[in-house]
């Protein structure tokens, strides 16, 4: 099988990368090292460093007509998406728009693309299901959504098939500060350097911790299942940040301090999704525990 995985420069595209050369799979990856690293690319993949929304980004595409499309890279960051939310849609709509033309242009018989539960915006009803309306509350959520419908639109007017995956929060080895679900990669960069966790609000604020290998997993599922559809990945399970804090106090042997601040404006206050259609249609569930997730990331960001 020949791959192309778009942002597989970065935490969640390298990590896949990786997967698809242990399978045997020839991998190529377009990056524009934004926040990719050349470092996190695997040794044999071959990183073409090019930016998504070129214009021309078909042809590169057409060159190395790849069986699969893994279309990862994104502008990831909520707050950025709302200081300059026509950044934020040039590379997340735009950038997939292009490489919706190029799928069809170079053959590409899969793209399986990388969503996000922030299309599902706030909301009293959890966990949320793929049969929930999407209602976005930040240009990022919404540049996703569109991405997204633009895909299901492509696929009606070409045929083109594919699989959407909408992750709930991702953690794990390599993951940076900021973006989606970076408040474990926050409290394990406190912990590298002997600082207190700050715990915003009552902490009683949940979230649906998802380890970065079952994202992988899911990616690797969605090459033969699933297509056509719109699916969920996710533990389906609620976590405080203080439970999150208990569990890093059982892995953290020194003390751990932790701090209090105020709850900060625009933090959604539950995060929860639904992952059954997903057993269903892609026979997938996720396999690490929290506390095996956060003792991998632990030991990769502190040994
Ligand atoms: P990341 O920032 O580590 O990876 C994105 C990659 O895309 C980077 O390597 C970056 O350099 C590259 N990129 C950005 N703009 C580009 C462009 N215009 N052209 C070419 N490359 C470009 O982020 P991640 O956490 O690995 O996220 C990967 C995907 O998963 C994204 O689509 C994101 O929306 C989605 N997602 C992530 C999470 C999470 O918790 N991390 C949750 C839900 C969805």
């Amino acid at each position: 099988m020949k791959a192309l995985v778009t942002g597989g420069a970065g935490f969640i595209g390298s990590h896949l990368a990786d997967a698809l050369r242990l399978g045997g799979a020839e991998v190529h990856i377009i990056d524009n090292l934004s926040s990719g690293l050349r470092e996190q690319v695997h040794p044999s993949a071959r990183l073409h460093e090019e930016d998504i929304t070129m214009e021309n980004i078909s042809d590169l595409i057409q060159a190395i007509r790849p069986d699969v499309l893994f279309h990862l890279a994104a502008q990831i960051d909520v707050q950025s998406s709302i200081a300059n939310p026509a950044q934020d849609s040039n590379t997340n709509v735009v950038g997939t728009l292009r490489i919706l033309q190029a799928c069809k242009q170079s053959g590409v018989r899969k793209l399986v693309f990388s969503s996000t539960s922030a299309v599902y915006g706030e909301g009293s009803q959890y966990p949320k299901d793929e049969s929930m309306a999407t209602s976005p509350i930040s240009f990022y959520g919404l540049s996703k959504d569109t991405a997204e419908k633009s895909i299901r639109l492509f696929h009606r007017l070409s045929g083109l098939p594919y699989t959407i995956l909408r992750y709930s929060n991702v953690y794990g080895p390599r993951q940076t500060s900021r973006g989606e679900g970076g408040v474990i990669s926050v409290f394990m960069n406190k912990l590298k350097q002997n600082l207190p966790l700050t715990v915003h609000g009552t902490g009683e604020q949940t979230r649906d911790f998802i380890y970065v290998q079952d994202i992988v997993e899911a990616n690797l599922a969605a090459v033969r299942k699933g297509d056509g559809q719109t699916v969920n990945i996710s533990t389906g399970r609620r976590t405080s940040i203080n439970q999150l804090v208990d569990l890093l106090k059982r892995i953290h042997e020194p003390e751990l301090g932790v701090e209090h601040s105020p709850a900060r404006a625009g933090d959604i206050r539950d995060s929860c999704l639904d992952n059954r259609l997903a057993e269903r249609v892609l026979e997938w569930s996720p396999r690490s525990s929290l506390i095996e997730g956060l003792k991998q990331t632990y030991r990769s960001i502190l040994t």
